[in-house]
């Protein structure tokens, strides 16, 4: 007998049809012997719905109200699912974040799960019932709600699997797994069978968006593997767990895209000791997250620095560069939302060698210029213009030879 976590995302959710798909495939898996929890979504379109509600009141509703009105769809859809199990005669419990409880910090939004107290959902499952939580939520320790982000469930689930000890943590949605690249972009997308942490980490940082990237740190603080399944098909999806030998044989895993940043060019800044820092600080302080960085050493004592920052943070952090443009002697400042970062990730990255001037070899070929480059040992990302984020994805696709010679049907 296994104990397993099952969470399903919005659209697998996202009806009382779906809903009642989901607990024959719930029900089932208990019956053949499993202990089951179950983590769920809000129903599809529902936590956006909430958002806009409150974004109708307030221009910044971020904060306590926002985490009460934007975690209550999983409120739904746990006691929808739950009847409907019990309907099918399946003995199952919804569970609120604070009825667990799941603690977490106070930050509102994108609160961190501190502690999960399991008592509760164990007595449950010794009982046989199945127990379903709400995704996304949390309580701090002076009781206010909390949500974890947007996609929070799927760090529920891995966070659920973890203090439980499961077996397995599978994460259904409405793809079969994580592909060698879009399939919307490129028709040949290869689903992979499997993916070190590191890898999943990289792609889903960078842009692909199956798993949240903090459910994916969790699993690997952890070792806990977790398949990525769709809840539409019984085919087998993607095992996300430990590197091994296997695995850095394989040179390049995926491509992945990201059109969700922006670029800022600071122009001929001094160069000299503590600038950088006296740049960024602002930029930290405004809870700006900044990702790229590049500095080009210029010859008459200054220098240019570029970097990219989330596209919604764009507007806010060209205005405080400005601002700080003649403190810090800069001739000017330029920006440019039309950018997009293409992505290479591959966990043999680490000892073949090439793959960097391969991947730029290819881009130059087509007249793709690359305006920023990054690397970490296993990924590298180049920022082109947005309009050529397609075809460089093809290019690199077919490049490192990642397509099947299956067509991926729609
Ligand atoms: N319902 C939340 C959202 O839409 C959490 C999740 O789906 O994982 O972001
Ligand atoms: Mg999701």
């Amino acid at each position: 007998m296994a104990l397993i976590v099952q969470k399903y995302g919005g659209t697998s959710v996202g009806s009382i049809e779906r809903i009642k798909v989901v607990a024959e495939r719930i029900h089932r898996t208990r019956d053949e012997g499993n202990s089951v929890v179950v983590v769920l979504s809000a129903m599809s379109g529902e936590t956006n719905r909430l958002a806009g509600l409150a974004a109708e009141l307030s221009e910044n509703p971020e904060g306590r109200e926002y985490d009460v009105i934007v975690s209550s769809g999983e409120q739904i859809s746990i006691g929808l699912l739950s009847l409907a199990l019990r309907e099918r005669g399946c003995e199952a419990m919804s569970f609120l974040g604070h009825q667990v409880p799941i603690l977490t910090d106070t930050s509102y939004s994108s609160a961190r799960i501190e502690f999960i107290d399991t008592g509760k959902i164990t007595r449950e499952l010794d009982d046989g019932t199945v127990v379903v939580v709400a995704g996304f939520q949390g309580v701090d320790t002076l009781g206010n709600i909390t949500t974890l982000g947007r996609g929070g469930s799927d760090t529920t689930a891995v966070a659920l699997a973890a203090a439980l000890n499961a077996d397995l943590c599978e994460i259904y949605t409405d793809v079969e797994g994580v592909y060698t690249t879009d399939p919307n972009i490129c028709s040949n997308a290869r689903k992979l069978e499997r993916v070190s942490y590191d890898e999943m980490l990289e792609m889903a940082s960078l842009g692909a968006k199956v798993l949240q990237t903090r459910s994916v740190e969790f699993s690997k603080k952890y070792d806990i593997p977790v398949m990525v399944r769709s809840s539409f098909t019984d085919t087998v999806g993607t095992l996300v767990c430990k590197e091994d030998s296997e695995m850095e044989k394989v040179v390049v895993s995926g491509i992945t895209y990201n059109k969700g940043e922006a670029k800022i060019s600071v122009l001929q800044v001094q160069d000299s000791p503590g600038i950088a820092a006296r740049l960024f600080k602002p930029l930290t302080e405004a809870g700006i997250n900044v990702d790229m960085i590049v500095q080009n050493i210029g010859h008459d004592g200054t220098t240019d620095m570029t970097f990219t920052v989330n596209r919604p943070d764009y507007s806010k952090a060209f205005k405080l560069i400005e601002e700080m443009k003649d403190d810090l002697g800069a001739k000017g400042v330029e920006g440019d939302t039309g950018i997009a970062k293409v992505s290479i990730v591959g966990a043999g990255m680490k000892s073949h060698a090439g793959i960097a001037s391969k991947t730029f070899e290819v881009l130059a070929e087509e007249g793709i210029n690359i305006q920023m480059i990054s690397t970490s040992e296993i990924k590298i990302s180049c920022v082109v213009d947005e309009k050529y984020t397609e075809l460089a994805v093809r290019v690199l696709h077919d490049a490192f030879e990642l397509g099947s010679d299956e067509v991926v049907e729609e």
